[in-house]
């Protein structure tokens, strides 16, 4: 796996998360969960992710591991 420090996006100021996270399986729950968190009101699954059907949770996992793949695709 590649330096984070060495290999920093190239951002006008500070660094994302995307650049300082060292627990790549943190910043997949914490993105699962976030967009769990952006769908889930007024459905009948708003409950927090933890929560919900396994199958959703795979499911946003899933998205969460997309969208970093194609945002950081260096990485993983
Ligand atoms: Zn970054």
């Amino acid at each position: 796996m590649r330096s984070r420090v060495d290999n920093p996006h190239d951002h006008p100021t500070g660094r994302c998360r995307i650049c300082t996270a060292n627990d790549r399986e943190a910043l997949v729950e914490d993105l699962a969960r976030a967009l769990w968190d952006s769908r889930r009101s007024g459905t009948l699954d708003d409950v927090p992710l933890d929560q919900a059907a396994a199958h959703w949770q795979r499911v946003f996992h899933e998205f969460a591991q997309a969208a970093l793949d194609i945002l950081d695709p260096q990485a993983g």
